[in-house]
């Protein structure tokens, strides 16, 4: 496998994605390789940090529900603003 084929595949790799074979290749490459061992690891480290953003603690899931709720009612406040006609449009 050259630097062109690891690179292909790199991402699939990391992600668990290819078959036994071309992981074992891609692993010998990035062994070999410094270059392509130096790009997979800066690929691995991404993926981390997105895994760790994908898991947010119960608190911030809840003041994002709560968030969205008082956007929701902010919404139905001027709708009902609008059709009284008590409030002129912003920028009009
Ligand atoms: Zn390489």
């Amino acid at each position: 496998m050259n630097c062109l084929q690891a690179a292909r595949v790199l991402q699939s790799y990391l992600d668990g994605e290819t078959d036994e074979v071309t992981a074992r290749r891609v692993a010998v490459h990035l062994a070999d390789c410094r270059r392509c061992g130096l790009e997979a690891s800066v690929y691995r480290e991404i993926h981390n940090a997105l895994a760790r953003a994908a898991e947010p603690d119960s608190g911030a899931v809840e003041r994002l529900r709560a968030f969205g709720a008082s956007l929701l009612n902010d919404l139905q406040a001027g709708e009902d603003d609008a059709e009284h006609g008590t409030t002129p449009p912003a920028g009009a």
